[in-house]
């Protein structure tokens, strides 16, 4: 064994052994490898070939990933100061690495030369795959430009980096130089206790000692969304709807105002895609995501649209009807949206977070999780042991059935009981662990040139969720939301064990889409939203009784509410990022604030003030990386909903034939083929939004 315990690949993590002591030498001495191997293939007498070339680069690169994956894991999941210091210290030498290899060009020629080569049309399918993959990526990135437009290029990439960071410090200190100060306590009724005691000690906090009684209240989620939401005071929830509105525009300092920024950047944006070759950004946003094009997407929203907007108007209907009898208000303003729906959920389907909560401990919602997971896809979930970061950690190992679904028919049987993956479980919060939930690979599966037994490195995944423990002698249980989050994060650590990739660049998640990448996670949501499923993961910690039928019909009328109205809120989003990206002129007559008032005519049904400056404020798009992608989010749902619709409508979430199928062209295919193929190979046809319709409770009458 090595002396440097992340030096050692032979197998899985030592976290027993790894210390952080160990990251400095271990990881120089990769880095200094990697280089030196990249060196040595692009500069030597190497042959651009896959043997020469683009195997060992894999290899010597995943060795640097795996060590420099378990420094980051251990980063995220025991924050200690020793950690925290020896993963910033070598985070800047990574980093570099990485950006220097996506810009050498002596690779991308290598990769070229494959691609032209009589090599080519041999390899497999993966390999042409990552091959392709890698030249797409250094062409986006500008390596296939004539040299006299290369430094115009790299300008544009500077310039709309310091504009998207400009855009966000911009927006940041709008909405830090607003505070509404309250100074008559009638005006904090209906806002939660806990709210109100934070906005007193925000105003201790900037006054004088003496100062009459004060509230400040800032424009922070914390604080906005709970005045929005309950403050009975419609003039408090008026003024702070218009400051948050307003954030980053032309009503505010200048030097603040995001408007010239806004147009720099889709300027800026058109011309590199037109140096690139393409008509617009929104058409090189799609080179490496699943939708095909710009046309298809736009079909895609508008259809969805056209479904879902009578249900937003019918939500909005209620919604104003409840205002005028229960609440007085006679006109619904903007203002007013949040206020009353909230109270709309309380008077319809109010149902207490706490009692669900008794009827998920842990032990019975692994059980479910795992039977699911067993029954779908022909596999058997064991407890397993290995060396842990902390003594909540547990550790599984999936194998494959007698008569399992995860193998070819043919070989099936002759591989029961072979180790397919492993995994860690790390459910509980801690003060050193990251927040949210997230899935993360270890090690991930391959064929590897003369290893032991059948060559195939077999994968592993990191689980991680942020739950509450069990306190003194009762198992912990879960809020329905946790046990959601923890289906998710499985399905994404099924879409890495489950792969039958032998391939590192499109094994597993690796290389697939990102705006497919969350297909297995969302769809395994929908089992812990299946009646069936329920009934046998449920049990109440001091009576045993499954989940009452009458409480789980609260909990889905409740997921449903004014699913018409978030609907098309999104789509509005999506559809004026689109356009904006791919039919909208910056230099010509029409606005951005009338392309917005276009999008909002075909499908909005909450009109906001004339006032209102979305874009300003849209950071998504203009400096958070989706500009033209937003509608991501939309794309991804459906295609969830509509795989569970194919064993809804074989009358059975646990129908082995479609469970067969989707683990053959979804799951275990990873990024070996194009995504749109995966799905159409599972459906037998292009993507339908009626099953996201249907699961959101809007069902045409
Ligand atoms: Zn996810």
């Amino acid at each position: 064994m090595n002396a440097n315990a992340l030096l050692d690949f032979t197998g899985l993590p030592r976290f027993n052994a790894i210390t952080s002591a160990d990251v400095q030498p271990a990881i120089s001495e990769l880095l200094a490898q990697a280089r030196a191997l990249v060196e040595q293939l692009t500069t030597g007498n190497v042959a651009a070939t896959w043997n020469d070339f683009a195997a060992p680069l894999a290899d010597g690169i995943e060795r640097l990933s795996r060590a420099w994956g378990i420094v980051a894991h251990l980063h995220s999941v025991n924050d200690i100061p020793e950690w925290r210091e020896a993963y910033n210290g070598m985070l800047p030498a990574v980093s570099r690495f990485y950006a220097e290899l996506g810009q050498n060009l002596k690779l991308f020629a290598s990769y070229k030369v494959i691609r032209e080569s009589t090599e080519y049309p041999q390899l497999s399918l993966a390999r042409r795959r990552i091959v392709d993959n890698e030249i797409r990526d250094f062409r986006l990135s500008g390596a296939e430009l004539p040299e006299e437009k290369k430094p115009r290029f790299q300008a544009i990439q500077e310039e709309l980096a310091h504009l998207a960071a400009k855009f966000s410090e911009n927006l940041l200190d709008a909405t830090n130089a607003f505070a509404e100060i309250v100074s008559d306590e009638a005006e904090l009724a209906g806002l939660p206790d806990d709210v109100k005691q934070a906005a007193r000690e925000a105003a201790l906090k900037d006054a004088e000692a003496g100062v009459p009684a004060s509230w400040k209240f800032t424009l922070h989620m914390p604080s906005y969304l709970p005045v929005m939401q309950y403050a009975d005071s419609r003039r408090l929830r008026a003024a702070m709807y218009r400051a948050y509105a307003t954030r980053a525009a032309e009503f505010g300092p200048s030097e603040l105002d995001n408007t010239p920024l806004i147009l720099r950047i889709l300027e800026l944006r058109r011309e590199a895609a037109q140096l690139l070759g393409y008509n617009n950004h929104a058409e090189v946003s799609l080179v490496p995501k699943m939708a095909e094009s710009v046309a298809q997407v736009l079909a895609f929203l508008r259809d969805l649209a056209i479904k879902a907007k009578p249900f937003a108007e019918r939500d909005i209907a209620e919604l104003r009807d409840f205002a005028r009898q229960e609440l007085g208000l006679e006109t619904l303003e903007p203002w007013d949206v949040g206020y009353a729906s909230e109270k709309l959920l309380q008077a319809r389907y109010a149902f207490s977070e706490q009692d669900v909560k008794q009827y998920f401990g842990e032990e019975k919602v692994l059980a479910g999780l795992f039977h699911v997971v067993e029954t779908l896809f022909g596999v058997r979930i064991k407890p397993d042991s290995a060396p842990v970061w902390h003594e909540d950690v547990r550790f599984f190992r999936i194998e494959e059935q007698v008569g399992g679904n995860s193998m070819p028919n043919a070989e099936k049987d002759a591989h029961a009981g072979e180790l397919i993956g492993q995994f860690y479980l790390d459910l509980y919060a801690r003060e050193t662990k990251r927040g949210g939930a997230w899935m993360d690979e270890a090690i991930a599966r391959r064929r590897v040139a003369g290893h032991a037994s059948v060559g195939i490195q077999k994968p592993v995944a990191y689980l991680n969720c942020n739950f509450s423990r069990p306190v003194g002698s009762r198992p912990a249980t879960f809020t329905h939301n946790e046990v959601s989050t923890l289906f998710h994060e499985t399905g994404h650590g099924l879409h890495h064990l489950l792969t039958r990739g032998e391939e590192l660049g499109v094994s597993g998640i690796h290389g697939v889409e990102w705006d497919a990448v969350e297909l297995p996670s969302q769809f395994m949501e929908n089992y812990c939203w299946d009646w069936g499923v329920l009934q046998q993961m449920t049990a109440h910690v001091d009576t045993g009784a499954p989940l009452p039928r009458a409480l789980f019909d609260k909990m889905l009328a409740a997921k449903n509410f004014q699913s018409g109205l978030q609907n098309v809120r999104q789509l509005e989003f999506s559809l004026f990022d689109l356009l904006l990206h791919s039919d909208f002129d910056p230099a010509g007559n029409r606005s951005i604030l009338d392309l917005l008032a276009e999008v909002r005519r075909e499908v909005a049904v909450i009109v906001p003030p004339e006032w209102h400056r979305l874009p300003n404020s849209f950071s998504h798009i203009f400096a958070g990386g989706y500009g033209a992608g937003y509608f991501s989010y939309k794309w991804a749902e459906v295609l969830s909903a509509d795989c569970f619709a194919a064993f809804e409508e074989a009358g059975d979430p646990f129908d082995p034939v479609t469970g067969k199928r989707f683990l053959d062209e979804i799951l275990s295919v990873g990024g070996t083929r194009p995504a749109l193929d995966n799905f159409r190979a599972f459906r037998g046809r292009e993507p339908q939004v009626d099953a996201l319709l249907r699961h959101s409770g809007m069902i045409p009458a």
